[in-house]
This record gives C-alpha cells, structure tokens and sequence, in this order.
C-alpha cells in the first residue's frame, strides 16, 4: 500500500501571503530547512533561463510548479498556480489536477478579486476548500466580518477552527478551538518569534465570540467540506508560524485522497489497476541551449513505474517513460514508482499536449481540460518578413504548450493569436525573441472573439461556412474556428444558423 497522498494548490490573491505560507509549508513538511529558500531557488533557476526574464521583470511567476514533502507518513504534492491577476489556463489547468485546496486571504482585505476567480474554478469542479485568513498578527477586520463576507460571496458555510485573540498590536494568539489549547507569541505582540502553547486564559469579549461562533456557524462536517459545500477556516500568520503546521495537519486529516477523474468511456478511478494519467502543463525551454520540454502529468490510477510503456490517446504510438521526475522541494529525482496523485514530470520533444491522456489502456480519454474562447484577439506581424516558418513553427510549439492559442485563417496570411489574459501576450513577446529569434509586433485584429464551429447537419454547417469564409479559420488541430467581431455577432449569428454549434471551449 502506497502512504496517502495529498495533492493540492494554494489559492490566493497577489500579496495576501501564498509564497510566504509555501515556505512555511515545505518548512514544517521538512522539505527545506532556511526560510526564504523558495524564492531564493527561483531566482536561481530564474537566472539560468533566457525567457524567464519578463518573470524577472515584473516580479511574478509566469510558470507553475510542483512541490512534494512527507510529513508523519503522508505524501504532500503542492502545485504552484501562477500568482500574478491575469486569470490564464495555465492556472485553470493546474487546478484540475489537484484534488483540494488552500484559499489564503489578508485579513485586512477580505475576498479579493482573484481569490474569487479562482475559487469560481474550484468551484466548477467541486473542489474542497480549506479557508486560512493570514496576517492576523496585523490589524485586521472583525472576525465575524470576515467569515461573513466569504459565506455570503463564496455561498459556502462557514466554520472557524481556530479563532484569533487579538489582532495586530492586541495579538494573543490563537485558539484551537477544536484542542482548545492557545498558541501565544513568544515575546511581545510586536517583535515576537515562535510561540507556546499552553491552556487558555481568555479574555471575556473574546470567550463570548467564540461562544457565539460555535452557536452561530455550522459545524464541522467532513461530508459536506468534501463536497464543496463548507470550508473550514483557520486563522493565523505565515510569516510568524501560527497555522502552517495546522494547516498541513488539517490537510492530512480532512482533505480528500486521490479522486476519481472524469474520462471517457467511464471516469479512471485510482485504484484500478492500469496506470492512466494527463498532461495539465508542459514547460518548455527549461534550458535555453536545448529544445526540452517536461510534460507534468497527474498520475489518476495504478502504480507507474520507471520504463514503463504509456500510449497517448488520440495520436500515437507508445511511449518509453525512462527518465520521469520526482519534484521534492529541494531536488529533482528520477522516480522509480510513482502513486495516483503524484506528478511526473516527463522529458520529451515536443511530442506530449497539455491535455493528453497517457494510460497502459487503449482508448481512455481524460475529459474536462478544455480550451477557453480566447478574449483577446491580435494580428502577429513579422519585423522580418523571411522569418514565416520560424514563426509558424515558433506559434505551433507555443500554442502546443497553452500559452496561446493560434487561428490560420481561410483567406488571407494574416495569423491571429488568442489569449485569455493580457499577460500572455507579453510572455508570447518575449519567448519569440529569445527562443525563436523572431522579432515581432501585435497589431490590433478585426476580430474580438472566437468560437468552435459544428454541426450534424453537414448541409448547414456548409451554408454557413460558405458564406462566412472571410471570418473563418483553423485552430492549430485544424478544428474550424469563426471569428467574431463581438460577442453580440456571436449571438446573432448563432440566432441565424440554429443547426450550427458556436462553442466557447474546446475540450480537448
Ligand atoms: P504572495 O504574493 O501571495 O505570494 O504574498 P507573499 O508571501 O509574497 O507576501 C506578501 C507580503 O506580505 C510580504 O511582504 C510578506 O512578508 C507579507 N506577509 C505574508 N504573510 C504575512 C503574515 O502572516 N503577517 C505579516 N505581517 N505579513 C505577512
């Protein structure tokens, strides 16, 4: 019997603590032994890559990762999702591959915007949520504010694990309610380090919100949070080390193992014997001198092992997986068996999707990891016009990897790149540069959105290609894809061709 895994993300608006509890997290978990080393480490691998400059640039993350540690028997797999507010499929990707999640929240500030994003794709796939509001060793808002403001903007019940005896400069410490034990600052509210435990002694204002939490809020019930329907929440400071360890302990006991995924012909359950898992990220360009790719694969079922022989459903012969990649904290190591809810990390060359299935079964297709209608729609325009196939194999590698989307049209050379955020198009910017020595402009396109185009009915869908060839194109699988000036025209025009099928994602 493998130890239980426990595969999950952190979710989060920039600055309300996600790298600062990730330190702390691999910290207890005994994954790295100095604060401060997760950023140190990527700033080293920062360096070493040519393209990650724009990460540099501007401070943010544009790439997810994966980190792995064992605590008292059970395997942690944390995958990074990019911090930055650009909402991207690189992030919505990661989370399907998690089977919970962390929300952490500033105290002072609530449920912020991306927070909510996020958790709305949580959400779609009923993932678990644990609630950890950071920073209460500042000034914070009222308790019952705040987990009245994630129950009413999240519709979720609520139910505090721990509660704060104080904030900011009256910070006490804070209460287990579920051991009842209190963990105090060790040294003055403002300058503390660590902390004891010992039995409390609470304030009366304090002991009678608690009172009135227990009345008021719904109790724990472990059904219901791995439903999605409660989150349970802890209070707490990363960066003063109230709550990591509770956070890494209430994940061992409450979140849920490894999940059946949804696939076709029936969803893979983790137990089942045959080794079946997809690809939800591929890295490329890891090192500038190589054209390497890691493909990161959630293993769903069966035990992989060094070597083995996995087809990718849909194109394909088998592949020899001889060199696959733990990823604990510190290091990377070759993996000789992995278990469901681990990630691999799988070298190739260019020959694994985001999306793919790769299983010992023929036939098995993971579902649900789909292409987003791309809401920002722009012409690439070449400084050098010799540079065309570089450029088109430069847009087929980098659609291949999710950063963008690419849209030959019928008519025309005009090649069209989609993206869902802002942010995509400076990284696509700069990756043509220095991987692809392409030098490039966006110029604003016609066109504002795209939809996948079908039908059953062959004599319709012709009619309306016939007559809309100027606004259609070929998505890099060479799917039909309708350019749309505006959200409106899709809506009228879908209204004209009832039998044809508009749609805004693409399951791939
Ligand atoms: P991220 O953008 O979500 O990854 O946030 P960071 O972990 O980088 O934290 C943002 C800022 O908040 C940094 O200056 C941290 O030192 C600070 N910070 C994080 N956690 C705490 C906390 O518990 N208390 C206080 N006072 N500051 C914190």
């Amino acid at each position: 019997m493998p130890s239980p895994r426990r595969t999950f993300a952190i979710i989060s608006h920039p600055d309300a603590g996600k790298t600062t509890l990730t330190e702390k997290l691999l910290y207890v978990g005994g994954a790295i032994h100095l604060a401060g080393e997760v950023k140190a480490r990527g700033q080293n691998r920062r360096a070493r890559s040519d393209w990650m400059k724009i990460e540099q640039q501007r401070g943010i993350s544009v790439t997810s990762s994966v980190m792995t540690f064992e605590k008292d028997g059970v395997f942690f797999n944390l995958l990074d999702t990019p911090g930055h507010e650009d909402f991207s499929e690189d992030t919505y990707r990661t989370l399907t591959a998690v089977d919970s999640a962390v929300m952490v929240i500033d105290a002072a500030r609530g449920i912020e915007a991306q927070t909510r994003k996020l958790f709305e794709v949580c959400r779609l796939r009923n993932v678990p949520i644990i609630t950890f509001v950071n920073k209460v060793d500042r000034e914070g808002r009222p308790v019952f504010e705040l987990l009245d403001e994630i129950a009413d903007m999240l519709a979720l019940d609520v139910c505090p694990m721990s509660w704060p005896v104080g904030m900011g400069g009256t910070f006490q410490g804070v209460l287990d309610l579920k051991t009842n034990r209190i963990s105090r600052p060790d040294g003055d509210s403002r300058t503390f380090q660590g902390r004891v435990e010992e039995a409390p002694e609470l304030p009366p204002e304090i002991a009678e919100e608690i009172e009135l939490a227990q009345a008021g809020y719904a109790a724990f019930d472990p059904e219901a949070y791995r439903a999605g329907d409660l989150t349970p929440v802890y209070f707490g400071s990363a960066l003063k080390d109230f709550g990591p360890a509770e956070l890494i302990a209430a994940l061992a006991e409450y979140a849920p193992p490894p999940r059946p995924q949804p696939a076709e012909p029936a969803p893979v359950q983790p137990d089942e014997k045959d080794v079946t898992g997809f690809v939800f990220k591929v890295q490329a360009n890891m090192d500038p001198q190589h054209r390497d790719r890691i493909a990161f694969m959630r293993l769903c079922s069966g035990t992989f092992k060094r070597g083995m022989k996995l087809t990718p459903t849909g194109h394909g012969k088998p592949i020899a997986v001889h060199s696959p990649i733990l990823f604990f904290a510190q290091d990377r190591e070759i993996a000789d068996e992995a278990f469901p809810g681990d990630i691999i990390g799988i070298p190739n060359h260019g020959t694994l999707r985001v999306g793919d299935t790769l299983s010992e079964k023929p036939g098995v297709r993971i579902t649900g990891l789909p292409n987003f209608a791309p809401e920002i729609l722009r012409r690439v325009a070449l400084k050098d016009p010799t540079k065309t196939k570089q450029l088109r194999k430069a847009l087929d590698d980098l659609s291949e990897e999710g950063v963008i989307q690419v849209f030959y049209p019928e008519i025309g050379s005009n090649w069209i790149i989609g993206v869902v955020g802002q942010l995509q198009l400076e990284v696509l910017l700069s990756r043509l540069e220095a991987e692809y020595k392409v030098a490039a402009n966006l110029e604003p396109s016609p066109f504002d959105t795209a939809r996948w185009i079908s039908s059953d009915d062959p004599a319709a869908l012709k009619e309306f290609t016939d007559l809309n060839r100027g606004a259609l194109a070929k998505d890099r699988d060479g799917n039909p894809v309708f350019l749309a000036k505006s959200a409106w025209e899709v809506g009228y025009i879908a209204d004209r061709y009832s039998k044809v099928t508009f749609a805004a994602t693409r399951e791939r």
